[in-house]
């Protein structure tokens, strides 16, 4: 499918002068976005299918920096995932007055909220903004719920323990927060198989592995609640501006 092109010079410069200083985005960041968008948006499409290791050519870096570069723009709503497989990822790519026009919505949206945590707690989208994220981020309290390594803002992401190509929702019971390394290897693999094959890999011991099955168990029966936002969840916005779908993982499967 294909869309009218962009003015390229208006989108650069929304770019440097709006985008990277309002959403602090790397050298990392800017290089990926730009890239994408150059493929895409800028092409009159407005989704790319691409890999890693193309993107990392692309831009002359390695492909855990284009991982990681991915994974915060997927944060940033600046891409949104629209299908994750063997061949790479489908994207939908965003112009810069797309995601500030989003974020300027999720900001306008949060006095009206009206529902209570409680009442939404099932139903919450937790990728639908940057508080609910933080709540899984919270929940695994800096540790990966895979591999219990120690990470970092940002050295982590959130993964579907069901991909979302297997129709894995953004519920808490289906979000965890991990290192990249595990998003990366556990691909669309089952979350058990792939503990065990930490196990195999002797990156777990047979008592952590007893312990992060039982976490899965507890996580898919609705025992992980998250640590909710003081603050009312925001009622959700329209479908057509809803949040990132991934990987953010990168891959967030
Ligand atoms: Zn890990």
């Amino acid at each position: 499918m294909k869309t009218k092109k962009p003015n390229a010079e208006l989108v650069w410069k929304q770019l440097d002068d709006s985008l990277v200083p309002r959403l602090r985005l790397s050298v990392a960041d800017r290089a990926a976005y730009s890239y994408l968008v150059r493929h895409s948006r800028l092409e009159g499409k407005p989704q790319i299918h691409f890999s890693l290791p193309w993107l990392a050519r692309g831009i002359r870096m390695s492909g855990i920096s284009a991982r990681r570069a991915v994974c915060r723009l997927i944060d940033h709503k600046a891409l949104r995932m629209v299908e994750c497989n063997t061949r790479g990822h489908v994207m939908e790519v965003r112009l810069p007055d797309e995601i500030l026009a989003e974020h300027l919505k999720e900001m306008a949206s949060r006095p009206a909220a009206a529902v209570a945590p409680s009442a939404n707690l099932e139903k919450e989208d937790f990728l639908r903004n940057t508080e609910l994220r933080q709540a899984i981020h919270a929940r695994e309290a800096g540790r990966c719920f895979y591999c219990l390594k120690r990470h970092t803002p940002s050295t982590r992401c959130l993964d579907h323990v069901v991909p979302r190509n297997q129709w894995g929702d953004n519920s808490y019971r289906n979000l965890v927060s991990c290192c990249l390394e595990c998003n990366s290897r556990k691909g669309q693999c089952r979350a058990d198989d792939f503990l065990r094959s930490l196990f195999r890999d002797r990156k777990l011991t047979e008592s952590e592995l007893a312990g992060r099955l039982h976490a899965l168990d507890a996580l898919t029966a609705g025992k992980l609640v998250p640590p909710l936002p003081a603050d009312p969840i925001p009622a959700p916005r329209s479908p057509a501006i809803s949040g990132r779908r991934a990987l953010r993982r990168s891959r967030t499967s």
